[in-house]
């Protein structure tokens, strides 16, 4: 999909009441009916089926005939044009540039505030891939049955978010977090290769104690990164210093399966140096000696404890944990074809959307068979949006 900046001064002042009327609507809606954005945005009937036909013109909206009523929802680029009007709006963001990366759960685009400073802007795109797994898991989510790309791409923004503003403030290195809003995160432009187009360094085992330390630190400080690979680790071009990214499945390392997520980190790391750099040590991290024996971080701040008294609850944290992991499940139990079935069958994904979770480019190489034990939770469900 395309951002197009010129939109945020295409918008009418009116078409945004209706616009943002959807948005709102799209809260208990999952198609919102017309009489309902004519009421919420408060203009007269005509002129709002005007507005929304224009809006419609341009993919903010889409419209959705049901057998019950005709309606409209929000699309991906309805809702970036509302982040990003947010952000605009708030002097974080300027003007949007070139996309550099398109992952399974995001699009990342290069941005620049109004002196022109580059920085990145991070769509998350929490279910655009299937919406099979989450469907079973429905009752995780009480009414909120229009869960959503939009709710859980939020919620993995708003996650994303709380960590990389402790893990920030207390001297990791990872991007300077900006501004965050609705699927959007705003960070600072690292310069930098990822790990995975590197094949040679200088002092493969500098750089291999420098990662080892780092997952140590994130351990002693609470915290397992979860997705602990060359995919999300950035090499400074200047300084060949990385540079981590990509929270939104960060664990505290007094959850359940901690020591599976934390071995599954290390493992990365030694399988990449293994296989691309030829460089093998006896000497890794182990989860146990790592923290004491009742699984507390031990070093002289808790991280996971800032997070959870940070704002982003507990109870939004478990929905989208059960997110991920159902869609990890479905990613390998279910087939290709069967993913496009059910999709075309579900209500959530856009029409026009397209569905581009084919990119080798970013992921994981990581051998997923071993999975963590999992749990039956049982989460309240979330109603206070
Ligand atoms: P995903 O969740 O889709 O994997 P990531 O946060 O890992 O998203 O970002 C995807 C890619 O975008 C990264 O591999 C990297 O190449 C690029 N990228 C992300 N954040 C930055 C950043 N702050 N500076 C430079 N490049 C970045
Ligand atoms: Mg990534």
């Amino acid at each position: 999909m395309k951002l197009d900046a010129t939109d945020l001064r295409y918008v009418t002042p009116d078409e945004f009441r209706v616009l943002t009327a959807v948005e709102m609507g799209s809260k208990n809606h999952e198609i919102v009916p017309t009489v309902l954005i004519t009421q919420i945005s408060g203009l007269r009937n005509g002129g709002v089926n005007k507005l929304i036909g224009s809006l419609a013109k341009r993919n903010l909206v889409s419209k959705v005939q049901n057998s019950k009523y005709d309606g409209y929802r929000l699309t991906y680029g309805g809702y970036d044009y509302l982040a990003m009007r947010t952000l605009s709006k708030r002097d974080s963001m300027h003007s949007v540039g070139n996309q550099i990366g398109v992952g399974k759960e995001s699009d990342i685009y290069i941005v620049a505030d109004a002196d022109g400073t580059e920085m990145v802007l991070k769509l998350h795109r929490l279910g655009r891939i299937s919406f099979r797994a989450i469907k079973q898991k429905r009752d995780y989510l009480g009414k909120r049955k229009s869960a959503s790309w939009m709710y859980m791409s939020r919620l993995s923004a708003q996650k994303e978010w709380a960590f990389m503003k402790v893990l920030h403030e207390h001297g990791f290195p990872i991007p300077r977090p900006i501004d965050q809003t609705r699927h959007c995160l705003l960070m600072e432009f690292i310069d930098a290769y990822p790990l995975r187009q590197i094949s040679e360094v200088p002092s493969p085992g500098k750089l291999y104690s420098a990662l080892m330390d780092l997952i140590v630190r994130f351990a002693h400080a609470g915290l397992i990164h979860g997705d602990f690979n060359e995919f999300n680790i950035l090499i400074r071009r200047e300084t060949g210093e990385p540079v981590v990214i990509d929270f939104p499945q960060m664990v505290s390392t007094s959850h359940e399966n901690a020591e599976w997520y934390f071995n599954r980190d290390v493992e990365c790391i030694r399988t990449f140096f293994r296989r691309r750099l030829r460089y093998e040590s006896t000497l890794y991290p182990r989860f146990k000696k790592t923290i004491s024996d009742d699984g507390v971080a031990t070093g002289d701040f808790r991280l996971d404890v800032m997070v959870a008294a940070s704002g982003f609850k507990q109870k939004d944290m478990k929905i989208l944990e059960e997110y991920m992991e159902a869609v990890k499940k479905d990613e390998s139990e279910g087939s290709e074809e069967d993913q496009g079935k059910e999709e075309s069958e579900d209500d959530e994904t856009s029409e026009g959307e397209e569905d581009s979770d084919e990119d080798s480019d970013v992921g994981s190489e990581v051998d997923d068979d071993s999975k963590p034990k999992q749990k039956v939770r049982e989460p309240s469900a979330s109603e206070d949006e």
